[in-house]
């Protein structure tokens, strides 16, 4: 059930034209959905060839709102016979949309980003309720995504081919052609920023793209086809279909499908890796982290306490590139209680509530999760500093509610380091030197994010050389790279090798073709047959 301040917060807060938007042109999930009077909740549609559609699916997925455990929604588990036609409506669109030529893509992705940009509050909003995130955070996984449909616009520079005389009368030239209809499987925990680092560069690049957002989240994605409905994505290039392992497994297995990109945990990312190319499809799989923020006794102590704070339990620490993990320098373990201090005030709530800093985890099971890895430190000899557990928030009493949470004198065998929490739960190690917190780094398996928070120059340029994780921040908590480049993650964090967004985002979602061309001046006179391998001089 929505509070009076959401209500009021979602009428008043956006601009006329963003709530001309709601009434015109972006319908909510509610709207995009009917009510199933066996499930007194509306379902969530298909979008196959261009219209949602009902799904005849016989098992559903509860979509529950994390604060209050209202039902919002039914998630169809979609049939194999509907997820036969979104591939067969898939293929049949791309043959036209292939044709078409990357300046008039790179108009629709150009109406896409406006379209975005206006109903930007509306697509946070719906997050707000199936995810849980705060409104503000929620308007920055739209933003975050939004940049890669930026990035789509610069398309006709970024597909530009490659040309070079090699002998007399002989050019060869490069381009990048589509690969035919791709997929996209989606986490949780970002329900518009991945989605988005996935569909625009493939539609953009000249595919068709089946997507399946997350059954715990699908609002986001549903609005964006809208969207891009609207911006004149043409029938069946975007198509959405729903559920777990089942469609995931079909995504897999269809031979229509030529790549797939997935983000999201270890477990379902070296399942469908492995099973996709199994099947000879390309995969990109970002996969879980635990991310170290080194702490140097020169760093600057009150901004490096603020900015941890913020990243270890901004989004309740479901980001896969939260800070999960402190390495304390020297004395700097001294700086605890500080820290704790800063994360007592935080504020833990309903993610409408303009003063929360925090919401809800996703589910109630990942809040079981999240109480048990705590609890486990605690058995394995840690101690609990700051302990979020059982936080109760009047007017939510049924949320998923962890407060955060800081365990200290953690070592490496516990089972609270090796877990990925993806929870407000903060580990804490002490080291001596700074060699040790590099190698205590590298000897984790995950490669996703780090940073190190210092005034030395030689010590950051030190630890940037020296470790083995592909994002690394210096004195910047949360070094996620924005679409001129791509996300990084390395090791344990990724599967296959050409990463999301930027250059080798497009690179994914294109093959290169090349072609050497004789066309002789002589010709025009006389021809005789060549018999040798040509020589490029
Ligand atoms: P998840 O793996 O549970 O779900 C991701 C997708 O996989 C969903 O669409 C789900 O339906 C599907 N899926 C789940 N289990 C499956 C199975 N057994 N077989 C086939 N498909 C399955 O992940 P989540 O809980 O939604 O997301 C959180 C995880 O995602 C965290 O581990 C986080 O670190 C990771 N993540 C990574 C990045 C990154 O870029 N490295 C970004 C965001 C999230």
């Amino acid at each position: 059930m929505l509070s009076a301040a959401f209500k009021a917060h979602s009428v008043a807060r956006f601009s006329p034209s963003v709530r001309r938007g709601f009434a015109t042109s972006i319908p909510s999930l509610q709207h995009a959905a009917t009510l199933d009077k066996s499930q007194k909740a509306p379902s969530v549609k298909n979008f196959i060839h261009g219209q949602f559609t009902e799904s005849q699916a016989t098992k559903w997925i509860e979509l529950r709102n994390p604060a209050t455990q209202e039902l919002l929604g039914m998630v169809p588990e979609t049939t194999q016979e509907e997820l036969r036609e979104a591939t067969k409506s898939a293929v049949a669109a791309q043959k036209e949309w292939r044709k078409t030529t990357a300046l008039s893509r790179q108009r629709v992705m150009m109406d896409l980003q406006y379209l975005i940009r206006q109903n930007q509050d509306k697509i946070a909003e719906n997050i707000v309720q199936e995810q849980g995130k705060t409104f503000v955070d929620a308007k920055g996984d739209v933003f975050r995504g939004l940049q890669v449909v930026e990035q789509a616009c610069g398309l006709t520079s970024a597909l530009m081919g490659e040309k070079m005389t090699v002998a007399k009368d002989m050019e060869t030239y490069m381009y990048r052609e589509p690969l035919g209809v791709t997929a996209g499987i989606c986490p949780f925990n970002f329900p518009a920023m991945i989605p988005l680092w996935m569909f625009p560069l493939s539609i953009a690049a000249g595919n068709s793209i089946i997507m399946k957002p997350s059954e715990r989240d699908p609002g986001a994605m549903m609005m964006l086809a809208e969207l891009a409905a609207e911006a004149g994505v043409p029938k069946g290039v975007l198509n959405i279909v729903h559920g777990s392992v089942d469609c995931v497994n079909y995504i897999c297995d269809e031979p229509a499908i030529k790549a797939i990109s997935f983000v999201g945990s270890d477990r379902a990312g070296q399942h469908i890796y492995t099973r996709g190319n199994a099947n000879g499809k390309r995969v990109q799989a970002n996969l879980g982290a635990k991310n170290h923020a080194v702490v140097m006794p020169d760093a600057n102590k009150q901004a490096t306490l603020n900015a941890i704070a913020g990243a270890a339990f901004g989004a309740a620490g479901q980001r896969c590139m939260a800070l999960s993990t402190l390495v304390l320098v020297g004395e700097t373990k001294e700086w605890l209680p500080e820290l704790a201090e800063r994360a007592r005030q935080l504020k833990v709530g309903y993610g409408m509530d303009p003063e929360v800093d925090l919401g809800p985890l996703i589910t109630p099971q990942a809040l079981q999760r999240a109480e048990r890895l705590i609890q486990s430190g605690a058995d394995e000899g840690a101690k609990i500093l700051l302990d979020g557990r059982g936080h109760v928030v009047k007017g939510y009493e049924k949320g998923n509610f962890l407060g955060p949470t800081i365990i200290t004198d953690v070592k490496p065998h516990m089972e609270c380091y090796r877990e990925e929490i993806f929870a407000p739960a903060l580990v804490c190690l002490n080291v001596d030197t700074i060699d040790e917190a590099i190698e205590l780094i590298n000897a984790n398996p995950y490669g996703n994010g780090t940073a190190v928070f210092t005034n030395s120059g030689p010590a950051a340029r030190k630890f940037e050389h020296e470790i083995d994780v592909g994002q690394v921040g210096i004195n910047v908590p949360i070094p996620v790279p924005v679409p001129p480049f791509s996300f990084t993650g390395s090791r344990g964090s990724i599967l296959g090798d050409l990463n999301f967004y930027g250059k080798s985002g497009l690179q994914f979602y294109t093959k290169p073709k090349t072609v050497t061309a004789l066309w002789k001046e002589t010709d025009a006179t006389h021809t005789r047959s060549s018999v040798a391998m040509p020589t490029m001089h």
